[in-house]
């Protein structure tokens, strides 16, 4: 009997406060001095440029939980429980000081949540990540008996980073308890304006993977089909809602100018999910991982 899904539901598995546009004005970063060169002059920059529109000051790392006949599964992890319990310490200096700053709560994490939600973490059967970002995949390790799903370009660009950007993006240490990876080469079907999408080896047909390169170069966004609904679940495609409006916060500025590997990939993904927006299908819920809005729109229907 093919599985299907039964249950979806929205987690916050991290709350995030990144460094704001009146921080840097203001020079009230003291953390800013003491890092490379190269962050503090592009923080300069953005902040001469009278940026107005900032992200909200709690960004949210939205995953997902499904429940199906056969099996559990989590769409990216957030944050999990060894970086909770470090206080941040295993996390890179410049997310838990600038990009992310954290606030590391132990019942945000994805494990206590399934807990919370009356499942035991052990019958946790698969994972998908967007991408390897720490936020993405910190709570891997709560986890060592699932089948990790992703594009073979995102692991291939954390387990041999390249560019100066991938190697400080990853943190190896966050699959140091050698998962059971399952890739999947960037080619297959069409949906909607989208090319190369995957269905996934021992998943519902209801799931289905979506590479959005640009993020990082195996960045992915997530599709759920349940109850004749579709959730289109973007990872870092965008990191707020104001972009798909065409509005350019001063934290996308940080982000384009950071953390983006491929910003004309980036761009043009980004242009395809606003058109596709702009559709408006009723059935069709479109969100990000980081969106406070989003999340608290779904999570609270
Ligand atoms: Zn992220």
């Amino acid at each position: 009997m093919s599985d299907q899904i039964v249950k979806v539901h929205h987690l916050n598995c991290a709350t995030l406060c990144p460094v704001s546009l009146k921080n840097i004005i203001n020079n009230t970063c003291k953390v800013l001095s003491k890092l490379p060169l190269r962050i503090p002059n592009i923080l300069k920059d953005i902040g001469g440029k009278n940026v107005q529109e900032v992200i909200h000051e709690h960004l949210v790392c939205h995953c997902l939980l499904i429940e199906t006949k056969k099996k559990l599964i989590l769409m990216d992890t957030g944050l999990g429980r060894k970086d909770v319990q470090s206080s941040g310490s295993r996390l890179p200096i410049e997310f838990l000081k600038i990009i992310g700053r954290p606030l590391l709560k132990l019942e945000e994490t994805a494990y206590h949540q399934i807990i919370k939600l009356g499942y035991s973490p052990d019958d946790l059967t698969d994972i998908l990540v967007t991408h390897l970002d720490v936020d993405h995949v910190g709570g891997l390790a709560d986890f060592p008996q699932a089948t990790v799903h992703l594009l073979d370009a995102e692991l291939d660009s954390a387990i041999n980073p390249k560019s100066y950007i991938q190697k400080h993006r990853y943190l190896a240490k966050m699959w140091d308890h050698n998962p059971k990876w399952k890739t999947y080469r960037a080619s297959g079907e069409k949906w909607n304006d989208f090319y190369s999408v995957k269905e996934l080896e021992g998943l519902p047909t209801e799931i289905k993977m979506i590479p959005l390169r640009g993020h990082t170069q195996g960045h992915c966004g997530l599709v759920i089909e349940h109850q004749g609904n579709s959730l289109f679940f973007t990872g870092d495609a965008y990191i707020s809602k104001k972009q798909l409006q065409g509005i350019t916060p001063f934290e996308v500025l940080l982000f384009n100018k950071l953390i983006q590997e491929d910003i004309n990939l980036y761009r043009e993904n980004l242009e395809r999910i606003i058109q596709l927006k702009n559709e408006a299908l009723p059935s069709l819920s479109i969100f990000c991982s980081h969106d406070p809005d989003e999340y608290h729109h779904l999570s609270n229907p």
